[in-house]
């Protein structure tokens, strides 16, 4: 997960603050040195940790911090006020062009993830914004680029503007825009050429694409793990191409988090979208507000809401809801609300948007996808009648069941056990929150 190192002492320095009724300019220098050290471990720019400091102190030792009722809550809201803005503030959107196809440029070196990115993005115009995009094969350099996202496109069922790698990638970009324009695509896509390092002969061509095709959004794609790196060739690309966006790939192999913190202010180019895995789906547009919140342990409540949104089907949860505050939630609806948790992604990773979750100690909870993998089992190797009513479950369709689950009796009695235990339970809570829970009589 990104940002563990600095989460982790970002939050236990802040821990320290967050309760005191009072504040001193001493509680907050210090306060202001471990968070300094922190920044720099995580290899945030150290320019930007100065200026970053520099701002935070001046805010949190201003008189309506340090006179209001919770100065060391206070404090924490100004850092995450300012984490937010050093990331770039406001969500900064993909491009629209005025004029239909709006033309988006990937540019970025070898192994940054560009042509992964390209087919990612598309993936989420379609998905997101219903739009049509065309996909352009134009790195001509990296062999297998071509036929990569080719692949991609048949995965995604999209199509793919390619010429092979014997003609130009201007001449590639030009053509495409017009097919693009005779298909009716309102997004043209263009992959271009990557190499090894930044060299004059890359930048020129790039330069000429770009003049040729005339992007309304030209998007750098830097890889999150190489730290200052990233930012040092997000520099160098911008002064030759004017970047307008910055998607930072592998964001979910980055534990330190530098380059997510420093792109923006090192650049002043936006930070657009964050690759978050290798699967196609793994692409979330870039939050400043709720990175700031994760990293300081504040949890990303919204994009899990988001996610849940997208991938839960309403209905089915509200019947599922429904039941469970009744008594008639069965084994059938619990395999049916996995599905649904499942469909939302890598539990580890949902855990990690909770509020609190990120925090030291929490973070080695780790979900063992094993253990539920077991409990499916168990429940699939019950008939029906089973699993509408587990009442009936003797000692004989105990063994059954262990059996074909390949596991053993204490584990089917331990989830049996567990099950009338949570519906217990579900129906006490239910009784809380209607208020028609059973009423100690009254006379
Ligand atoms: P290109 O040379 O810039 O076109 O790079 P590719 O698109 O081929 O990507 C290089 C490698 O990075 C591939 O193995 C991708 O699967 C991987 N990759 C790309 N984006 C991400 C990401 O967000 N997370 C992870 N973990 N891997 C990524």
């Amino acid at each position: 997960m990104a940002f563990e190192g600095l989460a982790e002492r970002l939050q236990g320095t802040l821990t320290k603050i967050r309760g005191k009724g009072k504040v001193s300019e001493t509680d907050v220098k210090e306060m202001m040195r471990e968070v300094r050290l922190a920044l720099l471990e995580a290899d945030v720019n150290f320019k930007v940790v100065k200026q970053f400091i520099a701002s935070v102190k001046e805010k949190a030792l201003g008189q309506e911090v340090m006179k209001s009722l919770t100065p060391g809550q206070q404090v924490i809201k100004v850092v995450n006020e300012e984490l937010t803005a050093l990331m770039g503030g406001e969500q900064s959107k993909i491009a629209v062009a005025a004029k239909s196809p709006t033309v988006v440029m990937m540019v970025g070196l070898q192994g940054a993830g560009k042509t992964t990115t390209t087919a990612k993005l598309a993936n989420h115009l379609r998905k997101k914004h219903n739009r049509q995009p065309l996909l352009v094969a134009a790195d001509i350099y990296r062999p297998a680029a071509i036929k990569q996202l080719e692949t991609l496109g048949k995965q995604l069922n999209m199509p793919v503007f390619s010429l092979g790698d014997q003609v130009s990638p201007v001449e590639i970009a030009k053509q495409a825009i017009e097919k693009a324009k005779e298909d009716h695509h309102d997004y043209v896509l263009i992959d271009t050429a990557g190499r090894l390092h930044i060299d004059e002969t890359l930048m020129d061509e790039l330069k000429q694409v770009k003049e040729i095709a005339k992007p309304d959004e030209i998007l750098l794609v830097v890889d999150a793990m190489t730290g200052q790196d990233a930012v040092n060739v997000a520099e160098s690309f911008n002064e030759q191409l004017d970047v307008t966006g910055v998607v930072l790939t592998k964001l979910d192999g980055d534990t330190r988090g530098g380059a997510a913190i420093s792109v923006k202010a090192v650049t002043n180019t936006p930070i657009k979208f964050a690759g978050m895995g290798e699967k196609i789906d793994q692409l979330e547009p870039f939050h400043p507000d709720r990175m700031a919140s994760r990293i300081l342990g504040m949890g990303d409540v919204l994009s899990l809401i988001e996610k849940a949104q997208t991938s839960v089907d309403e209905e089915k949860a509200r019947e599922l809801e429904k039941k469970m505050r009744t008594m008639d939630f069965t084994f059938d609806d619990f395999l049916e609300q996995l599905d649904q948790v499942r469909s939302m992604g890598p539990l580890d990773e949902l855990l990690n948007m909770m509020p609190g979750m990120n925090k030291k100690g929490m973070k080695d909870l780790k979900v063992d996808d094993k253990q539920i993998g077991k409990v499916e089992a168990i429940v699939r190797s019950m008939t029906k009648k089973e699993k509408q009513d587990p009442s009936i479950m003797n000692a004989s369709r105990r063994r059954r069941i262990a059996k074909g689950s390949g596991t053993t009796i204490q584990d089917v009695n331990r989830l049996l056990k567990q099950f009338e235990d949570m519906k217990k339970m579900m129906k006490q809570m239910a009784g809380m929150t209607s208020g028609k829970g059973k009423k100690k009589g009254k006379g």
